[in-house]
């Protein structure tokens, strides 16, 4: 893996995000390389290689995070804030120490090493910390995305953060017809997060690559997610099983032309 050690000019960046005003990524790149990020688009403007090969490290992120910023700050859009490296580094939580603690502040990873700063998320005028859960294991893990932290570590990082009252929710994503299973993960997740919020996996976004695997290993999947007619009923079928299961949904994201959220009441 290799490590790129950077200064950046500020660290909250404008966000195109639905709901997000800005961004705020003290790494850029991914040591959890999951197949179908969509961050990786950011590798055309970075000459280190192919996504999930190296870690851009902005080490003046502290000091810039100090600034009042209005609206909501997303952490983080092109990195998992808690990744391996952050275990030694230490970035982003020196990142969270120097910030301004009025900003309003929303954090998603997938590492349970996010339960470490439960001190200083305490300090935060206003503040929720999200995993993502996926229902990914065994052989479709491997596949999708085989470095990350299993499902059981991240929804017992869920239950640790309601545990000491730090507003926390469930993203369901990416949701692949037939294999990300709903049922199990609300199961399993009903009563320790605030809300559920969901996404359907954006094909486009995920890039050639990950298309190829998915037609490879889940053609069923691979053939409703291609199909405008198939996805659709899809769709429509997701939004019924999320009514009937009576939880807080903030909205499904659907990539199609553009970025829709339909809201699920
Ligand atoms: S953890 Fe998030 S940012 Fe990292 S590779 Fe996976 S999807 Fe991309």
């Amino acid at each position: 893996m290799r490590i790129i050690k950077t200064t950046a000019k500020t660290i909250y960046t404008k966000s195109g995000i639905p709901g997000v005003d800005y961004a705020l990524n003290q790494y850029v790149g991914c040591q959890f390389a999951c197949k179908y990020c969509y961050a990786k688009f950011i590798c055309k403007w970075k000459p280190y290689g192919d996504w999930g090969t190296w870690v851009e490290v902005k080490t003046n992120a502290p000091e810039l995070a100090r600034k009042r910023v209005h609206g909501e700050v997303f952490m983080s859009s092109l990195s998992d804030p808690y990744q391996p490296i952050e275990r030694e580094l230490k970035l982003t939580r020196k990142t969270l120490q120097m910030m301004d603690k009025r900003n309003k502040l929303s954090i998603l990873t997938k590492s349970p090493l996010v339960v470490r700063d439960i001190d200083l998320f305490k300090l935060f005028d206003d503040i929720e910390v999200g995993l993502t859960i996926n229902s990914f294991e065994g052989k479709e893990k491997q596949i999708i995305e085989p470095f990350t932290p299993s499902q059981k570590l991240r929804i017992e990082a869920l239950k640790t953060l309601k545990d000491e009252g730090i507003k926390n929710y469930g993203f369901i994503s990416p949701i692949i017809p037939g294999i990300t299973d709903i049922e199990a993960i609300i199961k399993e997740t009903k009563g320790i997060v605030d809300y559920h919020s969901f996404e359907v996996l954006n094909l486009k976004g995920a890039g050639r690559k990950f298309v190829e695997i998915l037609k490879e290993n889940f053609p069923e999947s691979y053939e409703i997610m291609i199909n405008e007619d198939k996805f659709w009923e899809f769709v429509k079928e997701l939004i019924a099983l999320i009514k009937h299961l009576d939880i807080k949904a903030e909205g499904i994201e659907v990539h199609r032309e553009g970025w829709e959220v339909i809201e699920v009441k």
